[in-house]
Formats: structure tokens, sequence, C-alpha cells
């Protein structure tokens, strides 16, 4: 599906959520249980979006093996509730570099309906990759292990590797893009202040109107952390940029499906 075709398909219904995980990544349960779970609470369109595959070994991500059975699975669903709920076959593909993320061969392959383009893991100072999504405890070890401490190479880093992915497309809404703030914050109070910062903030939102893409407001984290992905001070500027937004829970429980979304619609209606 295009954006436009996603857009077009959700029209007025606030009862949506086009990401979610499932056991087939690190989701706490079946894709059964989610579905069972969405029918109850009347949403009307929901995506299964797990982590991709990746090319190397990583305890979140999906399994190349698994792809054609989860596909097989939405299916199933599908049939299960039809007249009830469309469900979506998605994936929310990991951007590693120009190698490996949404616009390369393998996932152009798959019967996927759209995909979550999304920035998670940063190259290491020493080689490799270090996912930089999870709680802060990691992320302070991560920061003396692989990137000297600097904090702002790590925050101009994800930028760099966000504006990369647009660039290289393949994918229509873009994952919770200022997903590295909540880490960062925390190990630099002040950043959110930094005039470098807003200007990474500012230019990657000007790519992302540039290209056409949907921009999720990510809520998964809000009731614990305080904060939406993309943060709430930045709804305006998007609704000014005339950018697609969607919100979406990025749910991992079944019971949560629904968590914080009327929050963020609430503060979406007050911001246009
Ligand atoms: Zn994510
Ligand atoms: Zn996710």
């Amino acid at each position: 599906m295009t954006v436009t075709d996603l857009i077009t398909a959700v029209g007025d219904s606030r009862r949506y959520n086009f990401h979610s995980h499932t056991q087939y990544c690190d989701g706490h349960a079946t894709i059964e249980e989610f579905a069972e779970a969405a029918v109850a609470i009347g949403m009307e369109h929901y995506g299964f979006s797990p982590h991709s595959p990746i090319p190397f070994e990583s305890s979140c991500n999906m399994s190349f093996e698994d792809v054609p059975r989860f596909i097989e699975d939405v299916k199933e669903m599908q049939r299960r509730y039809d007249g009830k709920i469309k469900f979506y076959t998605a994936m929310e593909v990991d951007f590693l570099d120009n190698e490996w993320g949404p616009a390369v061969d393998y996932f152009k392959g798959l019967p996927l309906d759209y995909i979550i383009g999304s920035v998670h893991f940063l190259p290491s100072d020493q080689g490799g990759y270090v996912d930089i999504d999870g709680g802060y405890e990691r992320f302070q070890n991560y920061m003396t292990e692989h990137f000297h401490n600097d904090i702002r190479h790590v925050v101009e880093l994800f930028f760099d590797r966000s504006e990369a992915m647009l660039q290289a497309g393949g994918f229509e809404i873009i994952g919770h893009f200022d997903k590295i703030t909540h880490n960062a914050s925390i190990h630099f109070p002040a950043l959110e202040e930094q005039p470098w910062y807003h200007r990474r903030v500012n230019d990657l939102i000007d790519l992302i109107a540039e290209k056409g893409v949907i921009a999720e407001i990510n809520t998964k984290a809000y009731t614990r952390e305080g904060r939406f992905y993309p943060s709430s001070s930045l709804f305006r500027r998007l609704i000014d940029a005339h950018i697609p937004l969607l919100v979406n829970s990025d749910t991992h429980y079944p019971n949560l499906i629904d968590v914080s979304r009327a929050d963020a619609f609430t503060i979406l209606d007050k911001s246009s």
C-alpha cells in the first residue's frame, strides 16, 4: 500500500494501531492473542509489524525462517475475523546502513502491506552494531563501552542514520523518529535545549515532509516515561509541515494495544 492508500483506508477512524509486536519477535503473546484482543476492544485496523530479520544475531528480531509462517498467520487471522477488522501484514524494518534497511531487495520481495522504517541500532566505534533502544542502564554501559561517552556523537549518529534511511526509502511510516532522545536526555538533561539538537530534529522533520512518508506518534512509553515519540512539543511543527500522522501504541502486550492513544489524540487535537 502507498502512504495515500493507508491514510485513505483509515479515513476518520481512530480505532486503529499500525505498530505492534508478537512472539515472532520480542512481543509477549501469540498473534492469535493479539488478534482477539484487538477485536475485543473494537479496533478497525490493526497492523502486525514484527522487528524485521537482520543479518546478525538479535533476540529482539524475527528470524528469516519464520517470515512465511508469519505471513500465513496474518491471513488466517483475517479469515477468522473477516468483516470485524482489517489486519495488515507489516514489518518494522531496522535500518542499519545502505546494505540493510527497508530499501533492500529482500523486503521489496515480501508481500507486505506496508513497512515501518526504524533506527534501533547504531554502529559501535569498535565495529558491529549496538542497540540504543531499551533501558537507560544498558545505554549508559554502551556509552562507556562503545561510544567514548560522547553523547553528541551518538545523537548525531542516530539522526544521520535516520536521514540515510529516508534518502534510501522503501517504507511508508517512520517509527518513533526521536527515540534516541529518551536515553540521551537522561544522560544529558539539557539535550533538548541545545541548538544543534534543534537543528537535527528540524532538518529531519523537513526531510520527512519532503519524502512524503507518515510519521507515527508512538505512545508505548508515555505512562512510564511521560514522553511520546516524537515529543508532543513537536506535534504542532508536524501538523504545520503537513506530514500525515498515525497514532500507534507499538504494543508488545495484548492489554496495551490502546495504551495512551487517547492522550495522544487529545494533545494532537489541541495542537491543530
Ligand atoms: Zn521500534
Ligand atoms: Zn516496535
